[in-house]
């Protein structure tokens, strides 16, 4: 049976999914907190097949350099986001002041974001830049889901105020999440931070303070 499990880590309150389909075990964006991972994914005898980054953002990928070791997983992340991922102790010396810093894995890019990998999983992805230039939302038609990572939250997008972000991006990847009729109202939404919503939920939360992600200005 598939499934789909959440475990919100760290400071910035990560959510870090476990996502099981059929012979393929998937781990997306294991923000921070190693050891409370490891002990979520030994409790469900899970070992995560592949890792997939929605972004390069420090509290989206604090404990997968360790993850990886652990388990041989590969690391995707969009190519255009590689630079953030690099960069992910100076964001975390910034917002965070931790003084522990995050090791950083050994990335796998998801050029042309459909490798075979993700297609045996029935996993697609999807370039939905703007929060980042290297977002990517995940799709996964047979459970119906959509993670957005930063780009979409249950009721609000993502900001767009941080280095690489771009606002007119981000109305272009809101457009193609919310307005694809390859992603049904009734699909969830499993955002980077916070609670899940229906597509068309998160739709008409969206269009109230967007509106031009509906076509208008
Ligand atoms: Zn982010």
């Amino acid at each position: 049976m598939p499934s789909v499990e959440r475990l919100t880590v760290g400071r910035w309150r990560t959510n870090c999914w476990k996502i099981a389909v059929p012979d393929v075990a998937i781990l997306v964006d294991p923000g921070a907190d190693e050891e409370s991972i490891n002990q979520w994914l030994d409790e469900g005898g899970f070992s995560p097949d592949h890792i997939l980054l929605t972004h390069g953002h420090h509290d989206h990928l604090g404990a997968a350099a360790g993850l990886q070791s652990r388990f041989g997983s590969p690391v995707w992340l969009h190519p255009s986001d590689l630079g953030l991922a690099r960069s992910a102790n100076v964001f975390l010396r910034h917002f965070d002041r931790a003084s522990k810093p995050i090791s950083i894995p050994e990335v796998f890019l998801a050029v042309g974001l459909e490798t075979e990998a993700f297609a045996a999983a029935g996993v697609h992805s999807m370039h939905t830049p703007g929060h980042s230039p290297g977002s990517v939302s995940y799709v996964l038609p047979e459970l119906g889901i959509v993670l957005t990572g930063d780009a979409l939250f249950a009721q609000q997008s993502g900001r767009t105020d941080l280095p690489g972000g771009d606002e007119s991006l981000m109305t272009e990847s809101l457009r193609s999440l919310l307005q694809n009729p390859d992603i049904p109202g009734e699909w969830q939404v499993l955002p980077g931070h916070g609670r899940t919503a229906s597509v068309g939920d998160a739709r008409r939360a969206l269009m109230h303070n967007r509106k031009e992600i509906n076509g208008g200005t």
